[in-house]
């Protein structure tokens, strides 16, 4: 059998969570709730259930979600669009992405990612015949360099992949940025796929610069989100993705053959659900908190605390740890870390093509306070 993805084996992400399993590790690796979501949420699935919403939904997504989500691109970004033809439910961030990418991308066209990132971009631009073109965030800050994105741009670029809130760094894109990204690409055809799974996990006082809020952007752009980040749900696998009416044609396209739909009684619950702002709106507090504790916590070791204003994700690094496996590939630290130590983090070295390793490995906090200070106590120890 010849691979269709010969230079990628199984997710950093199951390899850390298989391990942390194995071995009772605490795991701050793979990025996931270790608390469950507000009851109210489980209700509002079993009453729709129990309501016989049990069939396929309509192809874009239960209509009633498409309304509730249409309403909150409005209210919180301004942008009005039409859920009849611009709002599409997906079976999570996930497999928005890959279908924006096998709708738009044809074989031999160029993709921008921006490095570090997500680990499933770049397998999912070599399945639709694209080249990925790896531009590097600033090393140490992972600011956008945006003489580096100009620079990167051909004839042949289909499209840029952007992610703020950042998964790994945390970083998040001020709105200087996303004007700068909107003039750059103000000339060109070139597609934008943005990636907003932790919008509403944005910290110090900032806010989310959606793509949704620059016209220029929003014209060009699949906006992709996730329930599963927001709602504390990621086991439920549903997102979505607002575009144009012609992209989301031909994303849905795509989408039809891909899924056909999304799990019925879900969306029905989350749409209920959504009529209540509070529970997003609050989100960013709730993270802020379980950021400081942690970082608090990581303050008295020797790992160095990185910046980071947004996600559920800290990354530090691992260089002034007064043991010999500092000197390990983060990949083998991390291993150790596991293993000998009882916790679990991510390598960075895993959102790189090449295994650049800098010596940084991520932690997540989207975990009990509890979980955080057993954490914390064993990694004090280094
Ligand atoms: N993009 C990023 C940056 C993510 O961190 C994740 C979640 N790991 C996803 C996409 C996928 O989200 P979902 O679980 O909704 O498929
Ligand atoms: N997005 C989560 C992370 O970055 C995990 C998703 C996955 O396991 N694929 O850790």
């Amino acid at each position: 059998l010849t691979s269709r993805l010969p230079h990628f084996g199984t997710t950093i992400f199951t390899v850390m969570s298989a391990l942390a399993a194995e071995t009772g590790a605490v795991n701050l690796g793979q990025g996931f709730p270790d608390f469950d979501c507000d009851p109210e949420l489980v209700n509002a699935v079993t009453r729709a259930m129990q309501a016989g919403h049990n069939q396929y939904p309509p192809m874009p997504g239960v209509p009633a979600l498409r309304q509730a989500m249409a309403a909150k691109m409005l209210a919180l970004y301004g942008l009005a669009c039409d859920p009849n033809t611009e709002i599409t439910v997906t079976a999570g961030a996930t497999q928005a992405i890959l279908t924006a990418i096998l709708a738009v991308v044809h074989p031999g066209d160029e993709v921008i990612v921006l490095e570090p990132c997500y680990d499933s971009y770049v397998p999912n631009i070599e399945l639709a015949g694209g080249v990925a073109v790896r531009v590097p965030l600033t090393p140490g800050s992972f600011r956008p360099d945006f003489g580096a994105i100009a620079a990167a741009i051909t004839p042949r670029t289909r499209a840029i992949i952007v992610n703020s809130p950042h998964n790994p760094s945390g970083q998040v894109w001020t709105e200087a940025d996303m004007l700068q990204l909107q003039e750059l690409l103000a000339p060109t055809d070139v597609l934008l796929i943005s990636d907003e799974v932790y919008e509403h996990m944005v910290f110090d006082g900032q806010q989310h610069q959606s793509a949704a809020r620059f016209p220029g952007l929003a014209a060009r752009a699949f906006i992709i989100s996730s329930f599963g980040k927001t709602y504390h749900v990621t086991g439920w696998k549903v997102g979505t993705v607002v575009a144009p009416a012609a992209m989301t044609a031909e994303f849905r396209k795509v989408h039809q053959f891909n899924v056909f739909t999304v799990n019925t009684p879900m969306q029905h619950a989350l749409a209920a659900y959504m009529a209540n702002p509070a529970p997003y709106l609050e989100l960013s507090a709730f993270y802020q908190r379980k950021r400081d504790l942690f970082r608090e916590g990581l303050a008295g070791t020797r790992f160095t605390l990185l910046p980071g204003q947004g996600t559920y994700f800290q990354c530090v690094g691992i260089g002034d740890l007064a043991v010999p496996e500092r000197d390990l590939p983060e990949g083998d630290f991390c291993q150790w870390l596991t293993r000998e130590i009882g916790v679990a983090a991510i390598p960075l070295s895993a959102f790189y093509g090449n295994g650049f390793d800098q010596k940084v490995v991520r932690f997540c906090f989207a975990k009990k306070d509890d979980t955080l200070r057993e954490a914390l106590q064993r990694l004090a120890r280094l």
